[in-house]
């Protein structure tokens, strides 16, 4: 599949239905996923490969990886509404497509131990429960070795001590201006763009 294709087919996905602000529900991007995964994918991080989403939503990270090829991937969600709407993304694509094994795990991350070969996630960027995105890492790196992940490009310094100071290293960093739609009500403008960096970073050998 080609990296436009991926996008495309990303951005047929249904969104949240009804965003929760207290669980930053914001979807990513279909274009700025679609980057992080195929980049990742052409260092062999997904193809045949087992992978978590965590705080998967409606599950566009996991649902790319399935599209790349990935052999099986955990969808980890703790909010059972937006599962719906996932379940339909999974049975849509998979009348198209054949995918890889797939299991929704309907958890809080932080219940979720089982080791996988990569973690793919865009999680709550921490404005309304402070810290939710270093929380977010330190599961991802309980679990595997490979991660990709989505943080606002301000915090670019803390996430590299971060992930320097945890025995991991940056293969790549990829800044994605206005990547992040956000469309919740609290915004004065409707939709508000923020910077994005995509992280591909793995443990040191
Ligand atoms: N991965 C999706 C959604 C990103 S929004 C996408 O890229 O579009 C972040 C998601 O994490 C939300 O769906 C939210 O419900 C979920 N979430 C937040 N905290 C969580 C937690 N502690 N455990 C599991 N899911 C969580």
């Amino acid at each position: 599949m080609s990296k436009k294709t991926l996008a495309v087919k990303l951005s047929k996905l249904k969104p949240f239905f009804k965003p929760k602000q207290n669980l930053e529900q914001y979807p990513t991007d279909s274009d700025v996923g679609a980057t992080a995964l195929w980049e990742a994918d052409l260092i062999g991080w997904i193809n045949g490969k087992e992978v978590a989403d965590l705080g998967a939503g409606t599950g566009i990270l996991g649902l790319g990886c399935l599209l790349m090829g990935a052999k099986n991937v955990f969808f980890v969600e703790k909010d059972a509404d937006c599962l719906v709407t996932l379940k339909e993304n999974i049975q849509n694509l998979s009348e198209e497509y054949e995918l890889g094994k797939y299991e929704i795990v309907n958890k809080d991350i932080s219940h979720f131990e089982k080791k996988v070969d990569l973690v793919v996630m865009n999680p709550p960027f921490g404005t309304k429960i402070k810290g939710a995105d270093m929380k977010f890492l330190e599961i991802a790196m309980l679990i595997s070795d490979k991660i990709v992940s989505f943080h606002k490009t301000e915090t670019s310094d803390y996430i590299s001590k971060f992930v320097h100071d945890r025995n991991y290293t940056v293969n790549q960093k990829i800044d994605l201006p206005f990547a992040l739609k956000n469309t919740m009500s609290q915004h004065k403008k409707r939709i508000e763009r923020i910077s994005v960096t995509a992280w591909l970073i793995e443990r040191k050998p």
